[in-house]
């Protein structure tokens, strides 16, 4: 849950303020257009959606995804963690021909983590015997991916 939160503090800090038509900062929200928040200007009438941060941020978890799905997590298990609609993360599958090039009897399992809980975690040895790991950034935190395929 606190990564959803980072999502959304990260959202309203990159919030629109400004028409880019005339820049006043009088909008109303105005219906939805492809997933996104579209406005209209209460000064010139002009329509518009997200700014080009936005989009960064889209791209940003588009990969993410992506990522996460390669890696073997499920899609349940990817809009729990990033928040976005399994339904997304299967059309970006099918958009971006996605295939995993393993079976999924490899399982993975996952925790989320701050930069000290990271460095703590791989300070035990025995953390890392007989296991596979790979970390990522996710928001503001981390995540550790770690295969058991080797234990028993
Ligand atoms: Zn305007």
């Amino acid at each position: 849950m606190l990564l959803n939160y980072y999502i959304y503090a990260k959202l309203l800090y990159m919030k629109i303020n400004l028409c880019p038509n005339c820049g006043s900062d009088a909008y109303i929200k105005s219906g939805i257009v492809n997933n996104r928040q579209r406005y209209k200007c209460k000064s010139c009438g002009y329509f518009f959606t997200v700014n080009k941060l936005g989009k960064k941020i889209d791209d940003y978890y588009v990969n993410k995804a992506l990522q996460l799905y390669l890696e073997g997590l499920t899609y349940r298990e990817i809009e729990r963690i990033l928040g976005i609609s399994h339904v997304s993360i299967m059309n970006w599958v099918k958009k971006y021909n996605v295939k995993r090039p393993y079976k999924t009897d490899y399982h993975p399992t996952y925790k989320i983590l701050n930069a000290q809980e990271l460095a703590k975690y791989f300070s035990d040895a025995a953390n890392l015997t007989g296991a596979g790991v790979l970390v990522t950034e996710l928001g503001d935190k981390f995540m550790l991916i770690k295969w058991e395929r080797f234990k028993d």
